[in-house]
């Protein structure tokens, strides 16, 4: 029997979720047909308000539903916690007594996929330096996050301003987002000045 399509079209944008394979995607869909009216109705909205309410901040770029979010609008901003992702900023809030702000750079330097240095907030980290004592450079540990580290170290440095790395306590080559809180927390307490 031929798959019915508006359940083959549900499937398909499963599909499209990271880490969802198509058979996962099916199982999804044949889940919805079995879901109350208003729980369909939840899910709908609760798709459709993370889109139109979710912004990233004026400040650091990271997820807030206001101008400024609350990291932003509450924390110490001599210090400034410098990260590839959004997602990153959650994994370090989940540890340490880290009391600073962050920058998001959404991205990493990749010459070879086209990312280059104005393709990343650069410019809106130089943009706030005024005040600050240190940056803490907490990209990934592998090639693409040390190469960016390392050409923001040298970008900010001759400024004044105190440059940091995170420890390699996370093993080289690992993901932020996927490190333990003590290991996370160690990174950050052991990171060296560069
Ligand atoms: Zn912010």
């Amino acid at each position: 029997m031929k798959q019915l399509d508006c359940i083959m079209r549900l499937s398909n944008k499963f599909s499209r979720l990271p880490g969802v394979g198509a058979k996962t995607a099916q199982r999804y869909a044949y889940s919805v047909i079995d879901m109350s009216d208003s729980e369909v109705e939840d899910f709908i909205s609760a798709l459709r308000d993370v889109k139109t309410q979710v912004k990233y901040c004026s400040v650091c770029g990271n997820f807030t539903d206001k101008d400024v979010c609350d990291i932003c609008a509450r924390r110490d901003k001599s210090v400034i916690c410098v990260v590839a992702y959004p997602k990153d900023v959650l994994a370090l809030e989940r540890v340490s007594g880290y009391r600073g702000v962050y920058h998001v750079l959404h991205g990493t330097l990749s010459p070879l996929e086209g990312r280059t240095p104005d393709s990343l907030k650069i410019k809106e980290l130089l943009a706030r330096l005024d005040g600050v004592e240190e940056i803490i450079l907490a990209t990934n540990t592998d090639v693409e996050g040390e190469a960016t580290a390392m050409y923001i170290a040298r970008l900010i440095k001759p400024m004044g301003v105190k440059v940091s790395r995170i420890a390699q306590g996370i093993s080289m080559g690992s993901e932020l987002e996927y490190a333990d809180e003590v290991t996370l927390t160690k990174a950050l307490e052991k990171r060296t000045l560069l």
